[in-house]
């Protein structure tokens, strides 16, 4: 019987060797870090739709590359910079992680490196990689694409109201005055 993958505990060779596809859908609430990001309880927050998958990449003369390639994405309500009300933003992340023997490798390749590196494990918490790419992939600044109409007392410019015509009641005055029949 297969042994089943679980996102928390991935034995990344093996995962990568038999070019296993683990996707699934988790709960926003699962990932506290990012929870805390929420914003409001107007607008409803998505679930975590997450997908990993194992390759390896053939070496000349060397042992063969192990990567893990990571999608995630979810609706989060964050609150827009603009209007200052509730917006329900995609954040999406998607990268690729090289794994290596250990620490020592990694951290000779990490200057050279234009990979992200990772090192092996048997018991790898690819769920935490996870919300920690979705974290990372946060917008800097939430904001509509266009913001909703304000309500109509705060969608008056003043300066648009001054200088908007009105009856000038010296005027009406004055026309009533010429009006007037002597
Ligand atoms: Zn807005």
């Amino acid at each position: 019987m297969e042994k089943k993958l679980d996102p928390q505990h991935l034995d990344v060779l093996s995962f990568a060797r038999d070019g296993h596809v683990l996707q699934g859908q988790g709960a926003l609430a699962d990932c506290l870090r990012l929870d805390e990001e929420k914003y409001g309880d107007v607008l409803q927050a998505g679930p975590v739709l997450w997908r990993l998958q194992g390759r390896t990449v053939p070496q000349s003369g060397g042992a063969d590359q192990i990567w893990l390639d990571l999608q995630a994405s979810v609706a989060l309500p964050m609150q827009c910079q603009r209007c200052l009300t509730p917006v329900l933003e995609t954040v999406q992340a998607e990268r690729s992680f090289r794994f290596v023997a250990d620490e020592a490798t990694a951290a000779a390749l990490d200057d050279e490196a234009e990979e992200d590196i990772l090192v092996l494990s048997r018991d790898f918490d690819a769920w935490t990689l996870i919300e920690d790419e979705l974290i990372l992939a946060l917008p800097l600044v939430p904001l509509h694409e266009v913001c909703p109409e304000k309500i109509p007392m705060s969608a008056v410019d003043p300066e648009f109201e001054a200088a908007a015509e009105r009856p000038n009641p010296f005027g009406v005055l004055a026309g009533l005055k010429t009006g007037t029949p002597k």
